[in-house]
Formats: C-alpha cells, sequence, structure tokens
C-alpha cells in the first residue's frame, strides 16, 4: 500500500470540529487508496497553558517533569482523532510515542530521535487498520521517561515518520495555505511560494519562520522526504501549498527570498572579561551546559583597554531568547562565584528582536547588507548586532520596531513580485 503522513497542527485540531474536519481530510486519502500516518499536535494553546503551569510551580524546573506535563496535549487529540475517524468507518488506532516506541535521546525539552522501529503500526496496517493517529512532539529515552522534541516538534516527528515508513509525502496541515515570502501575519503583501529550497527553509525555519520546525528541515532534506505545508482550512482554493525541495527543482530564483524574524530577544554584554586564550569557552561553556541557546555573539575591544589596565579586557556581547535569562544570569553568576570568569558588569537589554534576510542567490550577489542597512535606515532603525552567513543576514534591533523592519526589508527586496 501507498502511504502519506499528513500532520495536523494546533489550530487544525483546535476543536471537535477541527477534528472532524480533519479526519475528513484523512477520510479522502484512505479513499485514494493510501494507508495514513496522522501526527497531531496538542489544541491550539494547550501546549502555552502547560508550560505556563510548569513555570508556575517550578521557575527553573526539572525538565524531566516538564516533560512529562507539556506532552500530554498530544496524547488527548491523538486519541479524539482516532476516535472520530471510526465514527466515520475509518479503522484507526492512536499511539502515544512511547507505544511505538519512538526512541529519543534524553535531552529533555530538546529531544532528538534515535529510532522509530516500524514492527508495531506494520503489524496494525496488516490487521487492515487504514490509519495510525501519532502523538506529535513526544518520545521516549532509553531511560524509559517520556521526552518532548523542543516547540513545534510534531513537524519533525511527521517527517521522521515519513522518513521511517518511506511515505509517498509528507504533508503539513496549518492555518496558512503554505509558506510565504515572510510571516502572512506581519505584511499583507506578504506572496506564497509555489517551491522552496531545504537550504532556505532550513535557515528561514532557524532564524524563525515558526511554520515549520527547524530540525524538520534538517531531517527532510536528508532522507529526501517530499514535504509540502497546506491549508486544513481552505477547501476550496487552490490545495496545491507549498512544497520544500531541492535548488535544482525551483527555477524562479530571487536573490533574496524571505525575510523571518524572532520577536522574544535579549542582548546580554559581560563588561570589562579578561581578554586570554581560553575566555570564550569559560563563558560559553557554563551557558551552554544550563541549556542556553547563545546565538549572535560579538566581542569587542573594551574601553576599558585606553584607562590604564595593566592586562587587556574585552567586551562580550550575545543574544539568546528572552525566556533563558534568568538561566544565562545564573550560570554566569556561578561561574564568576567559582572563579573561572570575571566581569565588571552584566547588562541585559530584554527588548531585542531579529530580524533576518535569506536567499541562496546570496551566495552569487554583493550588495545584499548594503541594501538591507540602508532599508533600515531609511525607517530609522539602529541595529545592535549584526551576524552573516552565506545565505542570510540577522541583525538585532529593537522589539518595537519589528514589524515595521520586516515590512520594510520585504519591500526594498521587492518580494511582492514574482521572479
Ligand atoms: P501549527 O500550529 O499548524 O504548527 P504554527 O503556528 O506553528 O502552526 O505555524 C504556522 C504559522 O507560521 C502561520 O500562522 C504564520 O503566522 C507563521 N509563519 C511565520 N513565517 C511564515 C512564513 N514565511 N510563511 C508562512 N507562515 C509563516
Ligand atoms: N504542541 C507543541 C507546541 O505547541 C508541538 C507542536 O505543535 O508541534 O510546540
Ligand atoms: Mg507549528
Amino acid at each position: 500500500m501507498p502511504l502519506l503522513v499528513m500532520k495536523f497542527g494546533g489550530t487544525s485540531v483546535a476543536d471537535l470540529d477541527r477534528i472532524r474536519n480533519a479526519a475528513q481530510k484523512v477520510k479522502a486519502e484512505v479513499a485514494r487508496g493510501y494507508d495514513v500516518i496522522v501526527i497531531v499536535s496538542a489544541m491550539s494553546g494547550k501546549t502555552n497553558q502547560l508550560v505556563g503551569w510548569v513555570n508556575e510551580t517550578s521557575p527553573l524546573y526539572d525538565a524531566r517533569e516538564y516533560d512529562a506535563v507539556v506532552s500530554s496535549g498530544e496524547n488527548v487529540t491523538a486519541g479524539l482523532m482516532a476516535l472520530t475517524l471510526q465514527e466515520m468507518d475509518v479503522p484507526a488506532r492512536s499511539w502515544q510515542g512511547w507505544q511505538v516506541p519512538i526512541q529519543t535521546t534524553s535531552q529533555h525539552g530538546a529531544a532528538r530521535f534515535v529510532d522509530i522501529p516500524r514492527a508495531n503500526l506494520d503489524a496494525k496496517f496488516a490487521e487492515g487498520f487504514k490509519v495510525a493517529v501519532i502523538a506529535g512532539f513526544q518520545g521516549v529515552s532509553a531511560e524509559g521517561r517520556i521526552t518532548t522534541l523542543g516547540r513545534g516538534g510534531s513537524d519533525t516527528t511527521a517527517v521522521a515518520f515519513a522518513a521511517a515508513f518511506d511515505a509517498e509525502r509528507c504533508d503539513i496541515y496549518t492555518d496558512v495555505d503554505g509558506i510565504y515570502t515572510t510571516d502572512p501575519r506581519i505584511t499583507s503583501k506578504a506572496r506564497k511560494l509555489d517551491k522552496i529550497s531545504f537550504e532556505e527553509m532550513l535557515e528561514l525555519a532557524s532564524l524563525g519562520a515558526k511554520v515549520l520546525q527547524t530540525r524538520s528541515v534538517e531531517l527532510a532534506m536528508r532522507y529526501k522526504v517530499r514535504l509540502r505545508v497546506l491549508s486544513s482550512f481552505d477547501d476550496t482554493n487552490d490545495q496545491s501549498g507549498t512544497l520544500v525541495c531541492d535548488e535544482d527543482e525551483i527555477m524562479e530564483s530571487k536573490v533574496v527570498s524571505g525575510v523571518a524574524y524572532s520577536r522574544e530577544e535579549a542582548k546580554l554584554t559581560l563588561v570589562t572579561v579578561e581578554d586570554r586564550p581560553g575566555i570564550a569557552a569559560a563563558i560559553f561553556g557554563p551557558l551552554s551546559e544550563a541549556g542556553v541557546n547563545v546565538d549572535m555573539i560579538v566581542q569587542n575591544i573594551s574601553e576599558q583597554n585606553y584607562k590604564g589596565r595593566e592586562k587587556p579586557v574585552t567586551d562580550m556581547t550575545f543574544s539568546c531568547p528572552v525566556e533563558q535569562v534568568a538561566r544565562a544570569r545564573k550560570a554566569l553568576e556561578t561561574a564568576r562565584d567559582a572563579g573561572s570568569i570575571s566581569y565588571d558588569a552584566l547588562e541585559i537589554d530584554e527588548d531585542a528582536a531579529k530580524v533576518s534576510v535569506v536567499g541562496i542567490g546570496m551566495r552569487s550577489h554583493a550588495g545584499v547588507a548594503a541594501r538591507m542597512f540602508r532599508a533600515l535606515a531609511e525607517e530609522g532603525v539602529n541595529i545592535k548586532v549584526i551576524a552573516t552567513s552565506e545565505i542570510k543576514i540577522s541583525v538585532l534591533i529593537d522589539r518595537k520596531y519589528m514589524e515595521l523592519a520586516v515590512q520594510a526589508l520585504h519591500d526594498a527586496f521587492e518580494l511582492d513580485k514574482a521572479g
């Protein structure tokens, strides 16, 4: 039997009516002759509520218990989806991660797949079941504890199942009808793309475009999964969505293909740290152990060097998600108390956002950075930190200018126009 993976995000299973609507789409694929693996998210808002409860109970929580709580939203929708399909005379069974079992590493809150054995699901399909409904976002560690894959992780569950079961396609149903040049919530000029390359989608996702989880794109690229994003809401219009595919399947190519943003960023500066070999490792080692996702890093000559200091000093600036500032501060203070680093002050700016432009065309075109900085300057947006790679340029700016910056860059690179 040919097999499809169909993933429904939070808004697509937000209530019983939405679940029925999603189940209809699954039933239609079964009628076309497919076995289907359905991956479900928690009902929209549910995971945020669970995360909120954990934070309220224990601000520096034990990540094992975070996963125990936060994974539960998907269990509910998996069971409800299986029941809804049964009511429609489609033979379906639900599975929580540990029942498959979806084996993952034990990095709680950011676990990675180790293996997805096929035997249990294959046996059920052989019995005549047409649909296996899998609770997304979760797995089980070698220690037998429930794990989660990081926010948005159901996308990655979907792609991993598509790879493990050689699915013909992996369809990600969401509340937009495809991948756009930027988040259509930020500008109505955003344009839907028919296709986007894995490389560009990978950058957009890792820079904040939450339409797909970064890891899902990585896996799709590695295992050559045909990955499509489409709407579960729109039954009338064009249902082709956006295909994420290899670069050479795409004819149209602009220098910049998309603009991404990440709203909740913080900028931290360690003022006056010793400028010596090993200092970066002494700072970023403890941050990494504390689970802080450091993003941009800038090391500056400190002006203190010109004030008669005996030893050279430097200022170290980095960015991380706002929600991790408390962890970062604690890790740095602990390292200072232990004597492995010293600094005069830790300056924290919690009102930052990151805006990035992405495009494989940048590899062969100069001048993208200049055009980007000019567009921001014309809007009076000040840049705090800049980072570049082969196919992206990111800037950290004041959060209050984020929407304005995204719109200005979308205009500057004429992303509303095709070709
Ligand atoms: P789901 O709950 O289905 O997983 P998400 O909220 O995680 O849905 O992702 C879909 C959302 O991603 C859209 O509603 C949109 O606001 C946002 N988004 C951000 N960037 C883009 C983009 N470039 N194209 C489409 N959607 C985007
Ligand atoms: N429910 C989880 C989240 O909100 C996983 C997902 O929806 O992909 O992050
Ligand atoms: Mg999502």
